[in-house]
């Protein structure tokens, strides 16, 4: 268990118990998420490396929510991990991702679908942007 405060939020969490719930949850087939999953850590090393300390893996998000951009990007609005662990101060870091500022950050004490069992808080992002990539029709 790691204690950690991070701009005014006080968290506890399990990385490895984190590791092992993201192994297991279940991952949308829709284009859109398979079009996420096939290059977020390449394309978004910040992201993977803010996730990273939690044992989250980029590539393995709960919840994303996209719209098509129409210039061959899709915009990912909102991006949704959850962490096993609790706040226990606070109840909403947020901020620009460093390094992109025009993605932003959260971590949240609250509810986002997902398969958690125990406690867990979120981390989610908005305005990520990335080419539509898969070789078939979105
Ligand atoms: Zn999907």
């Amino acid at each position: 268990m790691t204690r950690e405060t991070i701009g005014g939020c006080a968290l506890e969490y399990d990385a490895e118990a984190t590791r092992r719930y993201d192994r297991r949850i279940t991952l949308c087939e829709c284009a859109g998420c398979r079009n996420y999953r096939a290059q977020i850590r390449k394309r978004y090393p910040e992201l993977a490396a803010f996730l990273e300390r939690f044992g989250v893996d980029a590539a393995r998000p709960d919840e994303l929510s996209w719209v098509e951009a129409g210039d061959g990007t899709i915009l990912y609005d909102s991006v949704d991990y959850t962490v096993c662990g609790r706040f226990f101060e606070g109840t909403e870091y947020r901020a620009p991702l460093p390094g992109r500022p025009e993605t932003e950050a959260f971590i949240r004490d609250e509810y986002v679908p997902n398969e958690q069992t125990g406690e867990y808080f979120t981390v989610s992002f908005t305005g990520v942007r990335l080419p539509y990539v898969l070789n078939e029709p979105l």
